[in-house]
């Protein structure tokens, strides 16, 4: 019979063959410095490398490794919520597998979760080895996300940090498909706090967020947590209808006093443009959220475990709750 796990680290990895070793060394490292017990979950995203191979052969010699594999590539997020389904421990701390996040901090946090808070997050007071266009839009984005939500979400922290079991099982309870995890974890509430830090440079591989996921967690970040950009696309709306019958009223004036008209037909051109692109734009964003409803009403199982070890069960504890 092992002991219950008292920590349980979260490690999602998507092609992180470079890196795996190097990070399960140092997570080793600290965690035996804890003297506690604790479970080192990897959740594969659906690697094409030898990742999960790594990781199998780490595991012949270390029990303290599970691993959780999914079918194909389902994201970095939904990653973590999985590592957190098949979590046991009484803290669960999620970190990066690229050793961006140092696993250093984590007595830190652990320091804190002993003092009573439920949610320990680390907050980045630099991002080194990042580009300048990564850096600014991510600054663009927190700014944007604060200001059009009134739940409190941290700004400059990612998924590192420390949950308590308890905030872990109401995230558990949490059925939305298209998750912002962080945005969740402030939505539950309880005694939060930051801890700093200055990010790291990957310590090998390339970024896998690319382009497209970034803009997909973003998008998902607002849709959540904000009815902002409908709001935007209706004043967008009232904004015209004003303007057009301003533009009426110059027309009928223009025409009774018999001031000389224009020639209309870049005008109308013009405005056409103009129209089109803002019915569009808005179509588009209430669009964004229909597909989301859509996504809810199919619920389809959030990821599709392929396999797993040290896990006990196969399937997603998610399918019972
Ligand atoms: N990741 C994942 N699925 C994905 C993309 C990324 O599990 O589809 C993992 C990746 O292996 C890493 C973490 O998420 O452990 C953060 O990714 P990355 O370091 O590439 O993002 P960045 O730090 O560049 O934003
Ligand atoms: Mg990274």
């Amino acid at each position: 019979m092992s002991l219950p796990v008292q920590y349980s680290i979260v490690i999602p990895v998507y092609n992180e063959e470079k890196v795996i070793e190097q990070t399960y060394g140092r997570l080793k490292n600290v965690m035996e410095s804890t003297k506690a017990t604790y479970e080192l979950i990897f959740v594969d995203d659906g690697s094409e490398d030898l990742t999960s191979e790594i990781i199998k052969n780490l595991r012949n010699q270390d029990e303290t490794i599970k691993l959780l594999s999914f079918s194909r590539n389902f994201g970095h997020q939904i990653a973590i919520t999985a590592g957190m389904d098949y979590a046991s421990g009484d803290a669960v701390i999620a970190i990066d597998a690229d050793l961006q996040d140092p696993p250093e901090l984590i007595p830190e946090m652990i320091a804190k979760w002993k003092e009573g808070y439920k949610v320990v997050y680390a907050k980045r007071t630099k991002r080194k080895g990042e580009t300048f266009f990564k850096k600014q839009t991510a600054h663009l984005f927190y700014r944007l996300l604060h200001a059009s939500t009134d739940i409190e979400i941290p700004v400059n922290t990612g998924d590192f940090r420390l949950l308590d079991k308890k905030v872990c099982s109401l995230l558990k309870k949490l059925p939305e498909k298209n998750r912002y995890v962080r945005g969740l974890v402030s939505w539950t509430g309880f005694r939060q706090v930051a801890i700093e830090y200055e990010r790291d440079e990957r310590v090998g591989g390339e970024t896998k967020y690319t382009l497209k996921k970034m803009f997909k967690l973003s998008w998902d970040g607002l849709t959540s947590f904000s009815f902002k950009p409908l709001e935007i696309a209706n004043y967008f709306g009232i904004t015209l209808v004003l303007a057009g019958f301003v533009y009426l009223a110059i027309l009928l004036w223009r025409e009774f006093s018999s001031v000389s008209s224009l020639s209309g037909w870049q005008v109308v051109l013009d405005i056409q443009f103009l129209m089109s692109g803002i019915i569009l734009t808005t179509l588009g964003i209430v669009g964004q959220y229909i597909g989301r409803i859509y996504d809810e009403t199919r619920d389809r199982p959030l990821y599709i475990v392929g396999e797993t070890f040290g896990l006990g069960k196969k399937e997603s504890p998610r399918e019972k709750v």
